[in-house]
């Protein structure tokens, strides 16, 4: 075997430590900069990056995890997978990006969630008439620009059972097809041994490959197929040590499988996943990675608690790595770039450089002793003892009013009586809504500009964004809409605006993490007990209900959506900390209704989101989940009207619990999928309000009324007209002006229509 490595971390993030390549390849987009531009951006980006990451002490790093968009659309480009519809475009970079974004006449690939995680990747289409061909030129470029760096590499790809898991399977037309594509794996394996012997024979002693797809319920088959593939692979004439690497889980039955190749390494997440080295013999001839070190969220390690597990390692591996739990894209680059950040709460953290330095510290500890780190491990434990003991993680007061909750805290009354409480409503039949956000004007975006460079005071924003408002409710009453809203000015972000407003939660200055492509997001922290010091919307919402007769809408998040989008304390089940959002949501929904509001939606877009990935921990979540949910809108009188709005997802998996919400209205995203959620709805017995969407909001497309009308009828079919309400997918915040107008006053003409008919 090659000499096992001892610290590595499973991979990078690319988004560059100012947003550089955001930057660079927006430029490139637009027209005003070249490729060798954006290309010069990336490659000193890299340099960057595997410098400091030899400096920080890796003794391999990874090459090859940098991306100008996505790793799962890389990985297609390299097994000459693009689909068909991009070929015409003649220059490699534009036909790679025309895969990820489209252009006027191609359709992009669909874009979905990297397993649980917040980044998205781009969905390979793999159609019959797709002839797999190797083209390593991008990773076998960047081998050797490392190489000429001098940095100890390690080239890193998506390997193919995972590639094939996370595939579509597409008839030639574009369509989906029934076929599993995994049977494809033996067009795949020869393209891979042939990448073995050219990464060999450019010197690459160590090569990744990366299943993470088996960290989720696979059946026998599929494990059989893995354990098949990486026999093959292993067996090829000429190549480097591969270390297989998974993360995000435990590979349970897939690990002995696994382990019974000749593969020479495994890298196993113990941050996410539990599997026990011990218990596979096999594994004291491998080079085992261990992933002590979450690569997900932004915790500091606890030194002492990672080296207690690296030490039952220790005669179960055949050797033993240090490494992250999984790749660095999914926490912001560094800690240094914080620089309102306080002790002891700057203590408690560790973005990408300082995860670096715990791996190399625990490496260290593990080749020399403990004592070649001592600082380093008292520094640790002086943190996790620090927030072991923080005020402001355990507060009494409000830990006595959760556990002082009983089951009623969680129940409303039943659907008919609340329905007979919300007659005084007096809404038509189909009534018509929005799902909460009018478009982000210029003038929103510049006052939030000026208001942060203190150009403008408080005063003047709030004045801003009030005439905002008004503009929106006399907009929705000329429209004729029948429950308003109040278009959601003030709000930067539906996450980041109450997390800002309540106690418990940080917001980062550079916190910065690529949710896909070009797009990145800066969650907030949340590191305390959460509490709401004061009222959060009530202002805006009261305000906008003042200008109308009308029922407006209040518009809140709901806690699951609040979790997904933040990084989370790792300290006490997620459900406990559901719920104290949820306690924070029941107040403010409790005070808009004193306030005289009498709808209210509490907006779960992420419930799909934090589902988990193995069917054995799902019912634990969604029953947590929707008892969080149930906990923020049980506050409310049987005469307040609940809506909740759900998008971004397929919801399958979740239909149940989108019943056990038991909000009194729900709007679902439907207009792509044609009611199809209607049926699936009907079939767990689903017997409140529901509004599908019926204007894709995705497109800048204006609906026409007979299409939203058939649409409708469409869904008459499936919802009698009493539980039936017409609104888009989900919020125009991304929307133009007129464009927005427009399909508005066609959704109410039809919904004019067809009530006229019914
Ligand atoms: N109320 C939010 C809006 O309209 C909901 C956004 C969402 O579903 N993602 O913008
Ligand atoms: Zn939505």
């Amino acid at each position: 075997m090659n000499t096992p490595f001892t610290a590595t971390v499973l991979g990078s993030p690319r988004i560059g430590p100012r947003r550089e390549l955001k930057k660079a390849v927006e430029a490139y987009w637009a027209g005003r900069t070249d490729a060798a531009a954006l290309h010069a951006t990336g490659a000193q980006l890299r340099a960057e990056q595997w410098a400091e990451q030899k400096a920080a002490g890796l003794d391999s790093i990874p090459v090859g995890t940098f991306s100008y968009y996505d790793h799962v659309l890389d990985t297609a480009a390299m097994l000459g997978a693009l689909p068909e519809r991009v070929a015409s475009v003649a220059d490699p970079l534009d036909r790679y990006f025309a895969a990820a974004r489209g252009n006027e006449t191609i359709a992009p690939l669909e874009m979905t969630k990297w397993f649980d995680t917040n980044y998205h990747y781009l969905v390979p289409e793999i159609s019959p008439a797709t002839s797999f061909a190797l083209d390593p030129s991008r990773l076998l470029g960047e081998l050797a620009e490392a190489q000429a760096q001098g940095v100890p590499t390690r080239p890193v790809v998506l390997g193919p059972v995972t590639f094939l898991l996370l595939s579509k399977a597409v008839t030639g037309q574009g369509e989906g097809s029934d076929a599993p594509l995994l049977d494809r794996v033996d067009e795949l394996v020869p393209l891979y041994i042939d990448l073995l012997g050219r990464l060999a024979d450019a010197g690459a002693e160590w090569m990744q490959i990366d299943e993470p797809a088996l960290v989720a319920d696979r059946t026998a088959d599929e494990i059989a197929t893995a354990r098949r593939v990486y026999e093959a692979l292993s067996a090829a004439p000429k190549r480097p040590a591969i270390l297989l690497a998974s993360y995000f889980g435990s590979l349970g039955d897939a690990l002995p499988a696994l382990a019974a190749t000749g593969v020479e390494g495994l890298a196993v997440d113990l941050v996410a996943g539990a599997d026990v080295i011990a218990t596979v013999p096999a594994l004291a001839r491998k080079h085992v990675v261990a992933g002590v070190v979450d690569g997900r969220n932004v915790w500091r390690t606890d030194l002492t608690r990672a080296l207690n597990t690296l030490a039952t390692l220790l005669g179960s591996a055949g050797s033993i790595a240090v490494s992250t739990s999984c790749s660095l894209l999914h926490v912001p680059y560094t800690l240094d770039a914080e620089t309102a950040l306080e002790e002891p709460l700057r203590s408690w953290l560790a973005f990408g450089a300082e995860k670096t330095a715990e791996v190399v510290a625990l490496a260290t500890a593990l080749t020399t002793g403990r004592d070649a780190v001592a600082e380093a491990i008292d520094a640790s434990d002086e943190a996790a003892a620090s927030r072991r003991t923080d005020p402001r993680l355990h507060d009494d007061a409000l830990r006595g009013r959760l556990s002082a909750l009983t089951g009623a805290a969680r129940e409303r009354a039943a659907a008919e009586v609340r329905r007979a409480a919300q007659a005084a409503l007096d809404l038509p039949l189909l009534p018509t809504t929005t799902i909460g956000s009018y478009p982000q004007t210029r003038e929103i975006r510049v006052a939030r500009a000026e208001l942060r460079k203190g150009v403008i005071d408080e005063a003047e924003y709030r004045r801003r964004m009030r005439a905002e408002i008004a503009d929106v409710v006399a907009l929705q009453e000329e429209l004729g809409l029948d429950v308003l809203v109040h278009g959601e000015p003030e709000r930067n972000d539906m996450v980041q605006y109450f997390a800002e407003q309540l106690d418990g939660f940080f917001a980062t200055e550079n916190g910065w993490v690529q949710s896909y492509g070009s797009r990145c997001v800066r969650p907030p922290i949340l590191y305390g007990d959460v509490r709401r010091p004061a009222p959060m919307t009530t202002e805006w919402i009261t305000y906008a209900q003042s200008l109308t007769a009308k029922p407006v809408k209040g518009m809140l998040t709901g806690p699951v959506t609040i979790l997904a989008w933040s990084f989370v304390r790792d300290d006490q089940p997620l459900a406990e900390t559901a719920d104290q959002v949820a306690l924070a949501i029941r107040d403010e929904t409790v005070d808009l209704q004193a306030a005289g509001i009498r709808i209210i939606q509490v907006d779960e877009p992420a419930l799909r989101e934090l589902l988990p990935l193995r069917a054995a921990d799902q019912q634990d979540y969604l029953g947590w989940a929707v008892g969080a949910f149930r906990l923020a809108t049980s506050g409310v009188a049987d005469s307040t009207q609940i809506h909740t709005h759900l998008c971004y997802s397929e919801f399958g998996e979740v239909i149940g619990a989108i019943a056990g919400l038991d909000a009194d209205v729900t709007s679902i995203e439907a207009a792509r999928s044609h009611m199809e959620v209607l049926g699936d709805l009907n079939a767990v017995g689903f017997d409140l309000g529901v509004g599908p969407g019926v204007y894709d909001i995705h497109s800048p497309r204006v609906p026409g009324v007979d299409e939203i009308a058939s649409l409708l009828k469409e869904a008459l079919a499936a919802v009698p007209a009493e539980r039936l309400w017409v609104n888009p997918d989900c919020g125009l915040k991304t929307r133009g002006v007129a464009e927005t107008t427009e399909s508005l006053r066609n959704l109410v003409e039809a919904a004019r229509r067809v009530r006229a008919g019914l």
